[in-house]
């Protein structure tokens, strides 16, 4: 067994004495981290209890996370995004169409300064212990990618910042063709700005533990997503990523696939000396028999994952994405995670 810390995220951050009170329920479910999910209006509105809320977290005994939660929609996660309300401009733009899209283009100086802003007052005035990258990516039109790939012909970004740079970098006029040039250039790109982010991070707070988080899927010789960050020995070995992590996968998909992304994480963790990190769908879905989270947690152990979170806190209860049994699930969430950390 090698599993070192068991976690779960958490959202709706507000009043310091409820946070206290989830923060115990969570150390009960054998729960030994917590990710904040902060989506741009907590940051903004909820600023000062923030910093109270990760307090009252270490102070429960566990080690806190701040998740950039689908800040721009650059980062998944369902919250609204403060900046692309603000800025009508600074959109990805489809290749195909030249239609803006509902994601802001984190190449764009505007939001590079306005995510770099968000990550430094974090480092500064919050005493938490890591930050978490999740899920960033591209946009995509979504009818098209699949978990299991069959990704489209269109893509982004295409917008003026991005045709600028390209032809700055190659001498010619940006492709609508996903050529290899357009490939590297975009996975250059979606490295940059989190690397220099985690940069700045450090800088300020030196002991931050920056997790990079990416998406599950199949990246094969013949099925790739392109979502910038599919070369999973790129993301790894950059200075975006002290702990390497993939995210959940639905239950219907066949164990084998559990298996192999699981090895693939962990082998790319040890090649490129970081951590690894391996995520359980709590909300939204549940195994028809619960008793085989414990399998796959098992699973997971066994493979050599050294973090294992789930998303989320009470299997997502009272939300649209609750799942079906969403307080059972939960309890046995905290069940596996108690023989996990034996
Ligand atoms: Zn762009």
């Amino acid at each position: 067994m090698s599993i070192k810390e068991t976690g779960v995220s958490y959202y709706g951050l507000s009043y310091v004495e409820h946070a206290r009170r989830d923060f115990q329920e969570m150390v009960d479910h054998n729960c030994t981290a917590v990710l904040l999910a902060l989506s741009e209006f907590d940051i903004d509105f909820w600023w000062p209890n923030i910093k109270e809320i990760v307090q009252a977290g270490k102070e429960a005994g566990l080690t806190v996370y701040l998740d950039t939660w689908g800040i721009g929609k650059w980062f998944g996660g369902e919250p609204p995004s403060l900046f692309l309300t603000n800025n009508p401009g600074n959109r990805q733009v489809s290749a195909l169409t030249g239609e803006a899209l509902p994601a802001v283009c984190f190449n764009s100086r505007a939001f590079r300064e306005y995510f770099f802003d968000i990550c430094q007052r974090l480092a500064r005035e919050v005493d938490a212990d890591g930050f978490f990258w999740d899920e960033p990516h591209y946009a995509l039109p979504k009818s098209y990618a699949s978990i299991t790939g069959s990704a489209g012909d269109d893509w982004s970004c295409r917008c003026p910042y991005c045709r600028r740079m390209f032809e700055e970098r190659y001498g010619y006029e940006m492709p609508r063709q996903l050529t290899m040039e357009v490939k590297r250039f975009r996975q250059d790109r979606a490295l940059d700005i989190l690397e220099n982010a985690s940069r700045r991070i450090k800088a300020i707070r030196p002991d931050s533990k920056i997790i990079c988080c990416v998406h599950a899927t199949l990246g094969t010789y013949y099925v790739t997503e392109n979502r910038g960050y599919d070369d999973w020995d790129k993301v790894a070995a950059s200075d975006a990523c002290d702990v390497f992590s993939t995210t959940i996968l639905s239950y219907q998909l066949p164990r084998s696939f559990f298996r192999s992304i699981t090895e693939r994480t962990v082998e790319i963790a040890r090649r490129h000396s970081v951590g690894s990190q391996r995520w359980i769908m709590g909300y939204y879905q549940e195994p028809e028999n619960l008793d085989e989270i414990k399998d796959i947690v098992q699973l997971y152990a066994e493979l050599g994952v050294e973090s294992l979170f789930a998303w989320t806190y009470r299997g997502g209860h009272g939300t649209a994405l609750a799942a079906p049994r969403a307080l059972e699930l939960w309890n046995m969430i905290g069940n596996a995670y108690a023989r996990a950390l034996i």
